[in-house]
C-alpha cells in the first residue's frame, strides 16, 4: 500500500483526523480538504474545498488513488432548517463522486452512519445489520439520520462507472480527543465528566472507538472484493449510559466525581437497547475492535476537567 495516493474530505474533523495519521503510519500520500480551520498534522497536503461548492474538487481529487469522504455536518437532535444538513450531505456526496470518478479514482470509501440504518425503527428486538435502513420519519430520527439516508443513498444511485464504492455505518464515536474540540459521542462523555447533567438518562448508547474507526477506513480502501458493500462499525450491542458512568468513576477516580448518580428517564428512540451485528466488518474486512472500557477511558482521560 505504500505511496498510494489517498484524499481525505473534512481534514479537520475528528474522525478525519485519525484516518489521517492513520494512513500516514502506513506510508500512503495524503491529500485533505478543510474549509476554514486546518489541522496541525504534518505531510499532509491541505486543499481548500466545502460541499457546498464546485470549487476545488476537480483538483483535489486529482491524481488519487483512494477518496475516503468523511466531511458533512454533523448535528444530532433538532435543528431549525433541515437543509443546512440535507443539502451539504446530500449534495455534497455527488460533488465529491463526481470529482473522483472522473479523476479515475479506484474506489471512494463513504462515511456513513448507523443513523442510516437504525434509526426510526420502534422498539425491537431485531438484530440490525447492512441489510436495515432508517426509517425517515420514524420515532428518535431526526434531520442528521435523514442527511445520511439521503448522502448514501444517493451515492448508491450515483452512475459511478468502473470507480468502486464501500460505505461504513458506525454507531456513535467515542475516543481520546484531538486537542479541544468536542466530537461525536464525546459530548455525552463530556457532559458525564462536567456534571451537566441533572441525572443519567435511562438510554443505551452504541458505541465505537475513533481509532478503530479510522481502522475501518482503512480496511474498506484496500480489502479486495467490497465494491457495494455497506459495513456497521459497532464494538456490538447498544450499551448502557450508567454502565458508560461506572466505567468511568472505576477507572478515573476523582475526574469522575461531578458524574451523577440519579437515573433519569429515557429519552424518546434511545430507551431500547438495540442490537447491531458488526459480523460482516470482522469476516470481511478482519476489523477487530477494542474493548468498549478502554475506549470509555480513553475519551475520558482526554476530557477529564482539570482542576
Ligand atoms: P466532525 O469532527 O464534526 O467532522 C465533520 C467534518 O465535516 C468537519 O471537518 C467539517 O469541516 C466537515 N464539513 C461539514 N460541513 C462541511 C461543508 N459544508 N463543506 C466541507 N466540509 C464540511 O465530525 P466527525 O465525528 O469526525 O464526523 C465525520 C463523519 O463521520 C461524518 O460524515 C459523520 O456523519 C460520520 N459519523 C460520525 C459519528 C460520530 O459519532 N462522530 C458516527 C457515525 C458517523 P470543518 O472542519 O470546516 O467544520
Amino acid at each position: 500500500m505504500t505511496k498510494q495516493r489517498v484524499l481525505v474530505t473534512g481534514g479537520a474533523g475528528f474522525i478525519a483526523g485519525y484516518v489521517i495519521r492513520e494512513l500516514l503510519d502506513r506510508g500512503c500520500r495524503v491529500r485533505a480538504t478543510v474549509r476554514a480551520r486546518k489541522p496541525a498534522i504534518d505531510g499532509v497536503e491541505f486543499v481548500q474545498a466545502d460541499l457546498l461548492d464546485d470549487a476545488g474538487w476537480t483538483a483535489a481529487a486529482e491524481g488519487v488513488d483512494y477518496v475516503l469522504h468523511v466531511a458533512s455536518p454533523v448535528r444530532p437532535g433538532p435543528v431549525e432548517n433541515e437543509d443546512d444538513l440535507i443539502v451539504p450531505a446530500r449534495r455534497g456526496t455527488l460533488r465529491v463522486l463526481r470529482a473522483a470518478r472522473d479523476a479515475g479514482v479506484r474506489r471512494v470509501v463513504l462515511t456513513s452512519a448507523f443513523h442510516a440504518a437504525g434509526f426510526g425503527h420502534p422498539p425491537t428486538d431485531h438484530v440490525f445489520t447492512e441489510r436495515d435502513w432508517s426509517v425517515l420519519d420514524g420515532p428518535g430520527m431526526d434531520a442528521y439520520g435523514r442527511s445520511k439516508v439521503f448522502a448514501e443513498r444517493a451515492a448508491w444511485e450515483f452512475d459511478r462507472g468502473a470507480m468502486e464504492l464501500t460505505t461504513l455505518l458506525p454507531v456513535a464515536v467515542l475516543g481520546p480527543a484531538l486537542g479541544s474540540e468536542v466530537s461525536g459521542g464525546n459530548h455525552i462523555v463530556q457532559r458525564l465528566l462536567t456534571g451537566r447533567m441533572p441525572g443519567i438518562p435511562d438510554i443505551f448508547l452504541p458505541i465505537v472507538d475513533v481509532r478503530d474507526v479510522a481502522d475501518a477506513h482503512v480496511r474498506a480502501m484496500v480489502t479486495p472484493g467490497v465494491d457495494g458493500e455497506r459495513f456497521l462499525i459497532a464494538n456490538g450491542p447498544a450499551i448502557p449510559l450508567k454502565d458508560i458512568a461506572a466505567t468511568l468513576r472505576t477507572g478515573l477516580g476523582e475526574a469522575a466525581s461531578r458524574i451523577p448518580t440519579a437515573l433519569l428517564p429515557p429519552v424518546e428512540g434511545l430507551g431500547h437497547q438495540k442490537q447491531i451485528s458488526n459480523e460482516k466488518a470482522r469476516r470481511v474486512l478482519g476489523w477487530n475492535p477494542r474493548a468498549t472500557s478502554e475506549t470509555i477511558l480513553a475519551a475520558g482521560r482526554s476530557l477529564a476537567p482539570t482542576g
